[in-house]
């Protein structure tokens, strides 16, 4: 394992993947993920894989809103199938 990054994400669940792939996006390759157990087995390898759209506040409804309109997108960017149903 390399000694040092610029970044380094503990956990790799949906939240560490996603800012993981979201800085590789913007260009970041200094960066390591961490996870002690198996990628996704946390609580995110529990989640039924819904969507959901809703206004608890305005951060939580801008993050539904970015994610949902994400993901319809994700397989065409990727090439890797995400089983996405609108
Ligand atoms: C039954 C169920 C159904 C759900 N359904 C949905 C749904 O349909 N839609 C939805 O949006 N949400 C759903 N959720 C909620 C969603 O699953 C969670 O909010 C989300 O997965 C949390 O992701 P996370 O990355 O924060 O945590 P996690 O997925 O738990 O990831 C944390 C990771 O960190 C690792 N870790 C912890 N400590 C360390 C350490 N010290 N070093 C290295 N690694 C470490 C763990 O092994 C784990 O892999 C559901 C949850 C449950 C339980």
């Amino acid at each position: 394992m390399i000694p040092q990054a610029r970044v380094v994400i503990v956990g790799g669940g949906m939240m560490g993947c996603g800012l993981f792939y979201h800085l590789a996006e913007e260009g970041w390759t200094d960066c390591v993920l961490i996870e002690k157990a198996e990628l996704t087995s946390g609580s995110t390898w529990h989640a039924a894989g819904l969507c959901p759209s809703f206004v608890g506040n305005y951060a939580m409804a801008q993050i539904h809103h970015y994610g949902n309109t994400l993901y319809p997108q994700l397989e065409e960017m990727t090439g890797q199938y995400v089983s996405w149903h609108g």
